[in-house]
């Protein structure tokens, strides 16, 4: 049997784990690599997690659509990108609010006043990726990628407990963070 490695931090216990697999991406449950070579699976408390992605999100060119995850009862929070919509089983009508909301992404950054590329939906404005229309109506936080990144990684930091056994990190042009 094969462990897969983990930071240090997790040989303590820890409340908040999560299992970063950057550049795989799983399609109906289906490993699919994002990247070649692809980096292999870490097991990571929030701080080693945040370490890595926040940095690799900030540096993102690409238009960033993020849903701020139910900490209670999220297990996965993962990026898709637009071209896997279909591929992944993203409802068509949600597909395409969130497309929409891609293609209409501009403004300034609600922090810095830099071009945005980030919308940040909060629990508030959309609590279940089932809900097309609210995805639409929805305002959100409009972030610049560096805001952006700090911003779902508050969030995600803000979890008291997590064991999400599935975090990839960002591919391809524009796509969103969706949360099971
Ligand atoms: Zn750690
Ligand atoms: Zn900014």
């Amino acid at each position: 049997m094969r462990w897969p490695a983990e930071c240090v931090h997790l040989e303590h216990g820890h409340h908040w784990m999560a299992t970063f697999i950057p550049d795989t991406l799983y399609l109906r449950g289906k490993p699919r690599l994002r990247r070649d070579p692809a980096r292999p699976e870490v097991s990571v408390c929030f701080d080693c997690l945040a370490a890595v992605l926040e940095p690799e999100l900030a540096a993102g060119s690409g238009q960033v659509i993020a849903f701020e995850p139910d900490g209670e009862s999220f297990t996965q929070y993962f990026f898709l990108a637009r071209q896997d919509f279909d591929a992944a089983g993203l409802r068509a009508e949600v597909a395409a609010a969130i497309e929409t909301r891609l293609q209409e992404l501009q403004g300034p950054c609600s922090d810095c006043d830099g071009p945005a590329t980030w919308i940040w939906i909060s629990r508030r404005e959309v609590s279940s990726l089932d809900q097309a229309e609210r995805i639409t109506a929805s305002p959100g936080a409009l972030f610049c990628a560096r805001h952006g990144a700090a911003k779902l990684c508050e969030a995600l930091g803000q979890v008291a407990e997590a064991n999400l056994f599935y975090v990839n990190a960002p591919y391809g042009d524009s796509g969103a963070y969706l949360w099971i």
